[in-house]
């Protein structure tokens, strides 16, 4: 076939029908969890102010640096195609008064996220996440159950040999201590480290620690670790966290120079991924933490906080391969076989009144010969069909046939809804 003039931009995709019922999948089983654990559902806008993510991602990360599609409006203000979804939905705390709700404000979502990064398998321009935030508590319980929830939601979807990695980065008051000692550590390592590296060391010094070049990566392996550089209020913190996670049986890797891309993490950052490869790292699943710093980006105003989000394209490629049944399809329970234009009319009254009475039909409308559709009533397994041709249609009546037996009879229109409902029964 020739190239088509019109496809998908780089880094997108069509959801097509197959697709769905995974992507269905994925929403019911967050959905179900978060109700249980009082999660309240949030929609914020696909457009955000461009200044939202500068300030709070932060202006050297990769999100800001290089993945916004960040464009002017015709009234002139600087919008984004939101890269992620923690800060507006801070923004959405803020911005709604929630600040004066009993806290913690728990809140989830789900929606497309855009990142202009270069696609390659399990990773596009525009993509799927659910999220969710735990807003207005430092205690760390609720870190350890951000984990839980998302362990369980995974677990649900029949996901593999997930692991959690885990890591504390420290707050305001520590963090500083290690940045120094990084610092101290790469002074005479510069030129062994990649281009964005040697850039990072410069602006942002803890995405060293983030770089998946294996150069990099060797250097960094030997780096002080942000674990003995914690003040004692952040080590108290990891500690109980881990505690938790014992507690409730859900492995766990302590990765030291685990960081996370974005700018407004404090204390504890995990990320999830499966153990497929032995050894071998893998493409996070989710990743998450806390963020005790972001409302002062946002609003000025420090509230603790943490939470996660989960790419729902690499969950549904991991359902796909770990052949998750994702049917939900409910099978018809009568045919409905038609011959001719008036037959065919009120066919479709009668179709209202099997969806009327919580009944689902199979028909072939567009396709005149009872024999053929007599042959698709059986292929689909039905055994019940009405038919109705131009003298049943003129005369009120239809025909009932049994594909087990072939038994015809007429009946009433009337009856047509009771009759099948009492045959069903009966073969039940
Ligand atoms: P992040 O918001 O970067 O913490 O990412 C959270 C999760 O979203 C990741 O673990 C991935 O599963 C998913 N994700 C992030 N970026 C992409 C992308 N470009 N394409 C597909 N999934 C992504």
């Amino acid at each position: 076939m020739a190239k088509l003039k019109f496809q998908t931009p780089t880094g997108m995709h069509d959801i097509l029908p197959e697709d769905q019922l995974y992507y269905q999948k994925v929403f019911d089983t967050a959905k179900k969890l978060f109700d249980y654990y009082g999660y309240s559902r949030i929609e914020t806008p696909i457009l955000e102010s461009t200044d939202l993510f500068v300030r709070s991602v932060g202006e050297n990360t990769d999100i800001v640096e290089k993945e916004m599609y960040s464009f002017k409006t015709k009234g002139g203000d600087m919008v984004v195609l939101r890269p992620e979804g923690t800060a507006p939905v801070m923004r959405a705390y803020f911005q709604n008064g929630m600040v004066s709700m009993p806290q913690p404000v728990k809140l989830w979502y789900y929606g497309p996220f855009f990142r202009y990064e270069r696609p390659q398998a399990g990773r596009y321009r525009q993509f799927h996440q659910f999220g969710a935030e735990v807003i207005g508590d430092s205690d760390p319980l609720f870190d350890m159950q951000t984990i839980v929830i998302l362990y369980n939601i995974l677990e649900d979807l029949k996901i593999k040999n997930l692991i959690v990695r885990i890591n504390s980065i420290g707050d305001e008051t520590c963090r500083g201590e290690y940045k120094k000692a990084l610092s101290k550590f790469l002074r005479n390592k510069k030129n062994d480290l990649c281009r964005d590296c040697q850039k990072r060391s410069k602006t942002n010094i803890l995405r060293v620690l983030d770089c998946k070049e294996p150069k990099c990566r060797e250097i960094i392996s030997q780096a002080p670790q942000t674990m003995d550089y914690l003040c004692e209020s952040c080590k108290n913190h990891l500690k109980e966290v881990l505690e938790y996670l014992e507690e409730l049986k859900i492995p766990y890797i302590l990765d030291p120079f685990l960081v996370r891309g974005l700018d407004y993490y404090t204390k504890t950052v995990f990320e999830v991924e499966t153990q497929d490869n032995e050894g071998g790292r893998q493409e996070s699943l989710a990743g998450g933490g806390r963020y005790d710093i972001l409302g002062k980006a946002i609003a000025g105003e420090a509230v603790p906080a943490c939470g996660m989000a989960v790419g729902v394209e690499r969950i549904v490629q991991k359902m796909r391969d770990n052949n998750v049944d994702v049917s939900t399809k409910r099978s018809a329970e009568v045919f409905l076989a038609q011959i001719g234009p008036i037959a065919k009319k009120r066919g479709m009254v009668i179709m209202e009144e099997f969806r009327r009475a919580n009944m689902k039909v199979a028909e072939c409308f567009n396709k005149d010969s009872l024999k053929y559709q007599l042959a698709k009533a059986n292929k689909l397994g039905i055994n019940n069909v009405v038919i109705i041709g131009q003298k049943e249609a003129i005369q009120n009546i239809a025909i009932i046939r049994n594909m087990e037996t072939g038994k015809q009879s007429e009946i009433p229109q009337e009856d047509i809804v009771k009759e099948i409902k009492k045959r069903i029964k009966e073969e039940n």
